[in-house]
């Protein structure tokens, strides 16, 4: 019998591409932020990466670029600003841009059919931008939970809070539940170990593969097509 199983997927570079959409975006809440202060953010102003940050970190440090004082209502204010106009952006990509990444589907399927599986997210998304964007592709039904940027600001604990549902979805006790982080980024290989979960790394990302594979994740694919990763989410082999 296979253990009870807690699954917490990323999103951004993992499940889809967005084309930069979110960083569109950002920019525009900053934007909004500048006209309603008076002061014109500085150009460059968010245009970090943002991979494997959660939304509220990305806006907190968006805002000191652009001159701002992040206290936690400028940043609660600012994401919903980000919301809104992540609305906008998603409607307005081109599909070439905005899509499912390979192999994904197919993984989601095996994942839905096994017994004793939970399948959520763990992202930084704050669980309204997750909604938002798996919903334009079609994904958001596939997921009954998650871990999300508006748990914590730190990938950690917001992780730690997709565990804790999904055991309890399960009806077992997290510690005997198999809990497996699925991410594309440095930061989900060390939220996953944080909180002592396996992980499966993708390098769908920004991130290559031969990085990842140096931090020691439990499992490294080029991509999700590869057809040993869904033995290696369910099974851990
Ligand atoms: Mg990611």
């Amino acid at each position: 019998m296979t253990r009870p199983t807690v699954l917490l997927f990323d999103i951004d570079g993992t499940l889809i591409t967005t084309g930069g959409a979110g960083k569109r975006a950002v920019r525009r809440a900053l934007e909004a932020w500048g006209d309603r202060v008076k002061l014109s953010p500085t150009p460059g102003a968010g245009q970090f990466s943002y991979a494997g940050m959660t939304d509220r970190a990305i806006v907190r440090r968006g805002l000191l670029e652009a001159g701002g004082s992040p206290t936690e209502a400028l940043i609660d204010e600012l994401v919903d600003s980000y919301l809104d106009a992540l609305a906008l952006e998603v409607a307005r990509s081109p599909e070439d841009a905005y899509r499912v990444l390979p192999g994904v589907e197919r993984v989601l399927d095996a994942c839905a059919e096994r017994d004793g599986v939970a399948l959520g997210l763990g992202t930084g998304n704050v669980a309204r931008g997750a909604r938002l964007k798996l919903e334009h592709v079609g994904l958001a039904s596939r997921f009954a939970f998650g871990g999300y940027g508006c748990d914590a600001e730190d990938r950690a604990e917001l992780v730690r809070a997709g565990a804790v549902r999904g055991a309890a979805l399960l009806g077992r006790p997290l510690e005997a539940c198999r809990v497996v982080v699925i991410g594309d980024t440095h930061r989900d290989i060390a939220a996953a170990t944080a909180i002592g979960a396996d992980c499966v790394a993708v390098a769908t990302g920004p991130e290559p593969l031969a990085d990842l594979r140096k931090l020691e994740p439990t499992f490294a694919f080029a991509d999700l097509t590869d057809d040993a990763v869904v033995a290696a989410i369910l099974d851990g082999r």
